[in-house]
């Protein structure tokens, strides 16, 4: 796959992509949602959705270049990590390799950003060593919200799969975290914006710069169908209701200001806009 590069003003955003599956049946992901539910907005078929209504989902990493920084948005699952779910479990993806082709160092990254702390948003963080979990990007702020980071720390499920303990606190005791807010200013026209729902402390990232904006999603929305069926519930939506609600406002947030949204679990082509259709909205990729 070659390297997905889009440019926001004077700014770069890039995809460094760790995983693409297609072809998964739709309630995998949405309960009670069917092929034949997704088959209604043709518009999806084939970057999203194949011709049978089944669904893809990518997971990938971004790094904005912006004012000679680099800010990694969400680092993937990673490697070797003892997960639940078999298709993340104890993994090799060739993903620092790729992102070493997209002309990347470990070293220059400054800032890590997360929308949330699920596993598929924090693994590179950290890399086995000797048998221990040690910070990846060892040169980086990585930044949690306090909501996020406290959910998961005192997370009873931690027993079963520990991505705190694996993937977090390793970069915490380095002293290599920072709490910001829920809509910090990042400096040089990046900041947060709450969108909760998902997880209790899930946020998502503006990025504007000479009058151009962007938009990367997190885990408010996980596939396009769901711009046109907003009330679509992902299976791992923390509070549903509250995800519904923040869909909708997210997406008219995006529909007004005309910004880039890149899905970031987005399959083939993760980048476009957002526009109202109708009673909702749709996604048309760049
Ligand atoms: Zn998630
Ligand atoms: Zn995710």
């Amino acid at each position: 796959m070659s390297v997905q590069r889009w440019s926001v003003g004077d700014a770069t955003i890039t995809s460094v992509v760790e995983d693409e599956t297609h072809h998964i049946p739709p309630e995998f992901f949405f309960p009670g949602v069917t092929a034949a539910d997704l088959l209604r907005q043709p518009w999806l078929v084939p970057d999203y959705t194949d011709a049978d209504g089944n669904i893809g989902l990518r997971v990938q990493a971004l790094v904005i270049e912006v004012a000679g920084r680099r800010v990694l948005v969400d680092p993937c699952v990673g490697n070797g990590k003892a997960r639940r779910l078999p298709f993340w479990n104890d993994m090799s993806w060739p993903f620092m390799e790729r992102f070493a082709e997209a002309g990347f160092t470990a070293e220059s990254i400054d800032t890590v950003v997360h929308t949330h702390l699920h596993a598929d948003h924090v693994g590179w963080d950290t890399t086995q060593v000797d048998g221990e979990w040690v910070p990846t990007f060892t040169n980086a702020r990585h930044l949690y919200t306090e909501r996020e980071l406290t959910h998961w720390r005192d997370d009873a499920d931690r027993v079963a799969e520990d991505v705190y303990g694996d993937s977090i606190a390793p970069v915490v005791d380095a002293g290599l975290a920072d709490i910001v807010a829920e809509d910090a200013d990042l400096g040089d026209g990046m900041r947060l914006e709450p969108s909760t729902g998902h997880t209790p402390g899930h946020v998502s990232l503006w990025l504007e710069r000479d009058g151009a904006r962007a938009l990367v999603t997190g885990d408010f929305l996980h596939h396009p169908a769901q711009c046109a069926e907003p009330e679509w519930a992902e299976i791992g939506d923390h509070d549903a209701d509250q995800a519904r609600a923040t869909r909708r406002r997210m997406f008219d947030a995006a529909a007004t200001s005309g910004a880039l949204v890149i899905g970031t679990h987005f399959t083939t082509r993760p980048a476009g806009h957002i526009s109202v259709d109708g009673e909702a909205w749709r996604f048309d990729p760049v």
